[in-house]
């Protein structure tokens, strides 16, 4: 789950990171308000959707020359005309894909006098079974070209989870990003607070680009990327309240209502699974006979009839999908059960494209029973190999 960077700030100044004072506001006509609030004179007028690269950013409705989605004011009234023209607009990055997304927030921020901008991020790094430090002399809005280009100028410092972050690790890290001075002593509680909050919030992901060091020597934090892990979601009501689903795939939210898990793809057959190594191979024997999946989503071990109809229905509501292919081993989930889940929500949204059906395990022959019995034009297939090439072949005709 990803939140707002005016939320992950607030999560880390509750930390005692260094950030600026900001206030978040969702109306044009409560910019004045909140830059005035600020110490001013320089403001930051910044666009708040679940993407990066906002600064680079275009508005669709603005047109090329208009500014991007990070905004520098110099006045109240500059940052009350740019909260104007942002809100409401659509605001493509790098990151959001050709439909953009649409600004419903803005954060009105002090601004910063910047003499450096530098990356640094937290993750688990896997191939060492630790959270690292990713770190960056060169941070701002070109990372992906660093990596590209230059990865020698990246460096990654694991931590030790006995130890936690060492003065040997601070000493590392300030190194790699050459800090001296009053940022050399920001860096000594920055570091180890970060880290904290990475561990204590069960995040996924911390990115700080950039991390600034600014005129007056001090480090700042500028901006602030942070997903948490869903499975540990359960134990930060904190978190979970963060979370905005106007930013989120409707059809990911409704799945996860159910406790689905549903991954939205680029192709056009739909696919109902249960276990992720199921959902693995359907999707790929669909690539060996040519096509590509819509979607998939793993209705999981134990699901309900009701369960399943839910996911059946999400699955349908995609405009992309032209076909659709169940495939289940009923071991713990029972054939009987994802046939009659199946059945139901058919009878429910009627069914517009290809269905092909492969059941095995559990029940199964009640399960082929009641399909055959429904009067749905559903096709059943015997194998996995069979299942894939008679979708392919229904969305084919
Ligand atoms: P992103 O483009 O989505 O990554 O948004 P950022 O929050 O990283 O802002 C983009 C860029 O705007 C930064 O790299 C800075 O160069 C600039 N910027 C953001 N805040 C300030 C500020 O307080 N002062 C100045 N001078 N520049 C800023
Ligand atoms: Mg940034």
């Amino acid at each position: 789950m990803n939140i707002h960077e005016y939320q992950a700030k607030a999560l880390l100044k509750g930390y005692g990171a260094p950030v600026a004072e900001g206030v978040a506001i969702l109306k044009a006509d409560e910019a004045e308000a909140a830059a005035k609030s600020l110490p001013g004179p320089l403001y930051v007028v910044k666009s708040q959707i679940h993407a990066g690269g906002r600064g680079k950013g275009k508005f669709k409705e603005l047109g090329p020359d208009a500014k991007g989605g990070v905004r520098l004011a110099f006045s109240i009234d500059e940052a009350k005309a740019h909260a104007k023209e942002m809100l409401g607009n659509t605001l493509v990055t790098a990151q959001t894909g050709e439909a953009g997304k649409q600004v419903n927030r803005l954060y009105i921020e002090d601004g910063a006098d910047i003499a450096r901008e530098l990356y640094c991020s937290l993750l688990v790094d896997r191939s060492v079974g630790r959270v690292a430090f990713v770190v960056s002399t060169e941070g701002g809005m070109d990372i992906e070209a660093v990596a590209h280009d230059t990865p020698e100028k990246i460096q990654t410092i694991a931590i030790d989870p006995e130890a936690g972050v060492t003065a040997a690790d601070i000493a590392a890290i300030s190194k790699a990003l050459e800090l001296d001075g009053a940022a050399g002593e920001d860096a000594k509680s920055l570091f180890p607070l970060l880290y904290k909050a990475f561990n204590e919030k069960d995040m996924a992901l911390l990115e700080i680009n950039p991390l600034i060091v600014m005129k007056d020597g001090h480090l700042r934090v500028l901006d602030a990327k942070m997903s948490f892990d869903g499975n540990a979601l359960f134990r930060h009501d904190d978190v979970k309240a963060l979370r905005d689903e106007t930013e989120e795939d409707a059809k990911e939210i409704e799945a996860s209502k159910w406790d689905l898990a549903y991954v939205a793809l680029d192709g056009n057959i739909g696919c109902m699974v249960n276990g992720a190594g199921l959902a693995m191979a359907t999707m790929d024997i669909i690539k060996l006979y040519g096509k590509e999946p819509a979607n998939f989503c793993d209705v999981g071990g134990g699901a309900g009839k009701e369960k399943v109809a839910a996911a059946f229905k999400i699955i349908t509501a995609d405009p992309k999908v032209e076909g659709i292919l169940v495939n289940i081993f009923g071991g713990i989930m029972r054939c009987d059960v994802i046939a009659e889940g199946v059945v139901a929500a058919v009878q429910e949204v009627g069914l517009k494209v290809p269905l092909v059906v492969r059941l095995e395990g559990t029940n199964v022959e009640l399960g082929k029973k009641i399909l055959n019995e429904s009067g749905l034009a559903i096709t059943a297939a015997d194998d996995l190999d069979d299942a894939a090439k008679k979708i392919v072949a229904a969305i084919e005709a």
